[in-house]
């Protein structure tokens, strides 16, 4: 869009097909759609339009088409790479889509709209003694569009799978306005394509994912969880795989930390440490199961001692009650926060086949401390999943500014670590725009040229959140 007047009047339109209560054209009060959850990006945008139904976005979306403006989807804004974030773009944010549309214990589904914030999606699940197993620290404020739209993982990925496998029906919007009503409730179904999967992990660049049929399982009746010592990563990885063994699979999260991170939780949650001893290297354990009468205490104690006498575990606690399980899961929980607030940071996405894990973690601290003398790292994760999130500080000797001047220095390598042990420089926050360059870099030409022409097909006027991911 060029001219201002054209600009103003396609402005109107806009707001005249969401209605007076569903914009917001006063920058004053834009401020919480203009930046994302760490502030390391921010931009504006002319309006923030809140549509309540499917055929408000599909008009939204026409007028936009015909008239080249671009937009930029909005779920709950907790995004981690920019992705939802505006350079100049109209806002569209579905937080008023946010209604339960059908819930079938039998089959086992609910159909929500993409506004639903996650946990009141868990909630609806849990009033029908079904579980909705997606799991992860923003769920108190992320939306089911948003975590379909970056495929999010979280804790519950090795039970369960990521998002993408949690779905069973989409509805899109599509840039010219078509809606693609593809709401299966079905479990088999090839016919076709399967054009939801396109929609999934495309970080709204493809299309707006309005409605969605997600899948439910049985609620576990029984659930225990323990914090671990481990030797050394080795074992981290060794202790899960014998775990998985002896437990009859019933994990249902294996969550690392190291001790960096403990002492973080400590200091700033003004608690006691887990054991008397400090060990380097922590995981919490997950077991659960849907039969009420199976002892998983005692599996879980017989697991944990095989371990024990291998040498791999070097100290345990089993929780005991559910209170206390909660306070392990809060620790795991309130990490990010508190490291989103210790200072200046380059943070890692990453994952690997987790044998492979040892090796990531010794190669990408031997070169960052050679980058960066001094440096401090902060290691936790979804290691079942092979995938760490390492968050490297500042020493003391730099500023911000000599700190920053090297981050990309730190981020090219420990993402080259990374590549050449099979991995992936972005496990499950996404492309967004923090990590554009390593798409280009990483991936072929061949691939590039495919999702290039994908992207031309679907939005020819590149209208969907342009800049992201490509
Ligand atoms: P937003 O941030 O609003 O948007 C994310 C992307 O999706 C943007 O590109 C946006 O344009 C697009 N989008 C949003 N809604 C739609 C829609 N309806 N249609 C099309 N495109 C859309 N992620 C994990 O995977 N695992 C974790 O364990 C995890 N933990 C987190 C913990 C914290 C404390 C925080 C702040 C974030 C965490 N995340 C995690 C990041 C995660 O990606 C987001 O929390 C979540 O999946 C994004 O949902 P959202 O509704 O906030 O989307």
């Amino acid at each position: 869009m060029n001219k201002n007047s054209d600009l103003t009047k396609v402005l109107q339109e806009l707001k005249s097909i969401v209605g007076s209560n569903n914009y917001i054209d006063d920058v004053q009060d834009m401020g919480a759609y203009l930046s994302d959850w760490r502030n390391h990006f921010s931009g504006q945008s002319p309006l923030i339009l809140k549509p309540t139904s499917s055929k408000m976005v599909s008009d939204i979306l026409l007028v936009c088409n015909e008239n080249s403006l671009s937009v930029v989807p909005q779920g709950g804004n907790t995004g981690l790479v920019g992705g939802s974030v505006p350079s100049n773009e109209v806002v569209i944010s579905l937080e008023k889509m946010n209604n339960i549309l059908d819930i079938d214990p039998v089959n086992y589904t609910m159909t929500v709209e993409a506004g639903c914030i996650l946990s009141n999606i868990q909630d609806e699940a849990l009033n029908v003694n079904r579980i909705f197993p997606l799991s992860l620290a923003a769920e108190g404020s992320c939306q089911i569009g948003g975590n379909l739209s970056t495929n999010a993982g979280g804790t519950g990925v090795l039970r369960y799978g990521n998002a993408k496998e949690l779905v069973l029906g989409l509805e899109v919007v599509l840039a010219d306005g078509t809606i693609i009503n593809s709401l299966k409730r079905l479990r088999k179904d090839n016919t076709g394509y399967d054009l939801k999967q396109l929609f999934m992990g495309s970080e709204g660049t493809l299309g707006i994912i309005t409605k969605a049929v997600v899948k439910l399982f049985p609620i576990p009746k029984n659930k225990v969880s323990s914090i671990i010592a481990l030797k050394n990563i080795h074992s981290t990885v060794t202790v899960l795989a014998n775990l998985r063994e002896k437990t009859g699979d019933s994990i249902t999260a294996f969550e690392y930390m190291d001790r960096n991170c403990i002492d973080l939780l400590l200091n700033r949650l003004d608690i006691r440490d887990i054991f008397s001893d400090k060990y380097s290297h922590y995981a919490l354990v997950e077991l659960s199961s849907s039969r009420k009468n199976e002892n998983l205490m005692l599996i879980l104690e017989d697991a944990i001692s095989s371990s024990i006498q291998r040498g791999d575990i070097i100290d345990a606690i089993v929780a005991t009650n559910e209170s206390q399980s909660a306070q392990f899961w809060n620790l795991r929980e309130s990490l990010p926060d508190l490291l989103k607030n210790n200072g200046d940071f380059v943070t890692f996405d990453i994952s690997v086949p987790i044998s492979q894990l040892n090796d990531l973690i010794e190669k990408a601290e031997n070169k960052c401390s050679e980058i960066l003398i001094n440096s401090k790292a902060y290691i936790f994760g979804h290691i079942g999943d092979g995938n760490l999130h390492y968050y490297l500080f500042n020493s003391q000797e730099l500023s911000s500014n000599e700190f920053y001047n090297l981050r990309e220095k730190i981020k090219t390598s420990v993402y080259d670590i990374t590549m050449e042990l099979d991995g992936s420089y972005s496990a499950e926050h996404g492309i967004g725009l923090a990590k554009k360059s390593e798409l280009t870099k990483y991936s072929s030409q061949s691939e590039i040229a495919l999702m290039q022409l994908i992207k031309k097909t679907l939005d020819s006027k590149n209208i969907m959140n342009p800049g992201k991911i490509l």
